[in-house]
Formats: C-alpha cells, structure tokens, sequence
C-alpha cells in the first residue's frame, strides 16, 4: 500500500468531487482539518462512512477513494470521513498525536477528533454507518487455516437502553457475509466479538442507526492488502447499488454463524537446522515518507497456533527483536 500524507489525500478527495459540499467537522491536536465530504445535506445522507479513526489502518481509506472514481457510484446519498485521525495517519501510527486512542473516547470525548466524530451525530440520521478499520494479520476465524481478510462487528448499543439498531446492523453484517463469502469462497470471514463497549464509537453509534464496524486483514497472495481494499471498494459498490429492501431483509443468521475471531495466529514460523524454530511478525513502518516492510522477530520458540508462511534456514538463530527487510527475510526463507 502506498503512503499518502492527510493533506495530500484530502486534495486528492477534493479534486475528485469537486461537486460534493465538505464540512469542516472539526481539527485535529496538530490543528489539521478533519473533512466530512457528502452529496446532500447533511441531514440526507444514507450512509455515514470513516476511515483512518486509526492513523496506520489505510485500506478503508483506499477502498472509500476506489469507490467515488467508480463510474456508476452515486445510486445512495453517502457522507464520507476519509481521514478522521490526520495527525496519527501522517505518522503512521494508530493514536492520535497526544496518543490518545480516538476509537475509546466515544464517552470521554477527550480527543478532538472523537469530538469531531461525535458533533455529526445530531446532524445525521443515515441509514447505515460504516466504521472501517484494518486488523492484524494474527486474527482468524476459529477453526481458519487462513487469515480473516473480513471480520464484522454489529457493534452492542447500550444493553440497558432499548431502541439501538443492533439487529438491523446483524441484517446488514449477514447480507455483507453472503457477498463476500460469493465473492472470495476461500478467503478467511469471521466474526468480531459484540461485548458492549461504551468507550467505542461503534457501540456509541449503534444506539443512533445501524453500524457496522468492519475489520480487513491481509490475504495470503497480498499481504500490504491491496486486493483487500479492492474487494471492500467492490463491497461499497455494491452498497450503493442494492436497494436498502434487499439489504435489510436478511435474517441475522448468517453473521451469527460466522466463526469468531481470534487473534493466535502467527505470520512465520522458522525452522532452523539445530532443530530450534522461532516466529516473525510481518509489519509495516514508515521510513523516510515510504511504507517499508519487515519482518521482526519474535521471543520464544514456535507455537502450535498457525503461521501462514513456514520457513526453513540454515542460519544461527536470530535474535529477538532483530529486524529483516523483505529481501533478508526471502535469505532466511
Ligand atoms: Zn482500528
């Protein structure tokens, strides 16, 4: 995946709908305008959609800039937050400049981006919200030889409170879990686990329109998850396109039998020729304004949980700690 600074893809958005009407919905810590862009007025819009709440999780934000260049878009009146934690996408990292996590602060609302988030909800009443986020590459469907590239959440609105649209997000999540289980048979589709947390502003949103958070992960064949962000730009489409009858006529049984995410699974496990064998986690960091990938070792020797790559090396064992860029990394391999 590439990297984008937030004011270079926020003028990437504003000179691809240069149309839409953008509301300055608040600033970042760094003083950095958080952009909500929508078609109608805000109190219109169908669908509410953000990306980047976490700085370094950029495939909701790839797949939302694939779907408004699609020529057909535009059947659904959307408001889209492309970028709503700027400082933390800048660095690359998940928390806010203050290092703050935005996605816990739907009660304190300590965080100016969480409040910038919270100001829209007396100005909307979409019918569905999209909270987009990546996971890490551990995650799997219980019982999944293969990473979870999908796993939803309808979030739990207050249990104490009724009137949430907990079950109409389930309708949504289980329509969203037929498509893509079509779409990809064998891609990994799990289910994120719905305790309530009040702190998350998907369980805030809940209480307010059907919201979905959707989690996307690696897959095998790519893992910087550039076919992750095509399929969830092809899921968005076809959002748009399907009328909300159809959407929500499900029953939520199909997302209730999803397998339930865990988080045990390793990226590489190394079998070195001493007999011992140790475990690398892939993970990409920014270096000098370009996403570089790395391997980094891990403490202990390889678990029973699975590794989506086996490797095999002659070399002594690496140290903990120790990282190897992508090329090293094919030399222990
Ligand atoms: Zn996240």
């Amino acid at each position: 995946m590439n990297y984008l600074s937030s004011s270079r893809r926020v003028k990437l958005w504003q000179s691809l709908l240069p149309h839409w009407q953008q509301s300055v919905i608040g600033h970042s810590e760094l003083g950095q305008a958080i952009i909500a862009f929508h078609q109608a007025p805000l109190d219109q819009c169908e669908v509410l959609a953000w990306s980047l709440m976490h700085g370094n999780e950029t495939t909701g934000a790839e797949a939302l800039t694939a779907l408004i260049q699609q020529p057909q878009f535009g059947h659904k009146s959307w408001c889209i937050v492309p970028v709503l934690n700027p400082d933390g996408a800048d660095a690359f990292t998940r928390l806010n400049h203050l290092g703050k996590d935005v996605n816990r602060d739907a009660i304190r609302s300590e965080t100016k981006e969480g409040q910038a988030l919270l100001s829209l909800m007396p100005r909307i009443q979409p019918k569905l919200v999209l909270n987009l986020h990546d996971q890490r590459s551990c995650f799997r469907g219980i019982g999944s030889d293969r990473p979870a590239t999908f796993s939803l959440l309808a979030p739990c609105s207050n249990p104490k409170q009724k009137g949430g649209f907990d079950l109409e997000a389930s309708k949504v999540a289980s329509w969203m879990a037929n498509w893509i289980s079509q779409q990809h048979p064998h891609w990994g589709l799990a289910r994120f686990n719905d305790s309530h947390y009040p702190n998350a502003f998907g369980d805030l949103w809940q209480s307010h329109a059907a919201t979905i958070t959707l989690e996307t992960g690696i897959t095998l064949s790519d893992w910087t998850r550039g076919e992750t962000a095509q399929a969830l730009a092809l899921l968005l489409v076809n959002i748009d396109s399907t009328s909300w009858e159809e959407i929500f006529q499900n029953t939520p049984f199909d997302y209730l039998a999803l397998p339930m995410n865990i988080d045990d699974a390793m990226d590489a496990s190394v079998q070195m020729g001493n007999g011992q064998s140790c475990m690398l986690a892939y993970q990409e960091t920014l270096q000098q304004g370009r996403l570089q990938a790395e391997w980094r070792v891990l403490k202990g020797d390889a678990q029973q949980s699975p590794a989506w790559r086996h490797w095999s090396s002659h070399l002594p064992r690496p140290m903990p700690g120790e990282v190897f860029d992508e090329r090293s990394a094919q030399q222990i391999s």
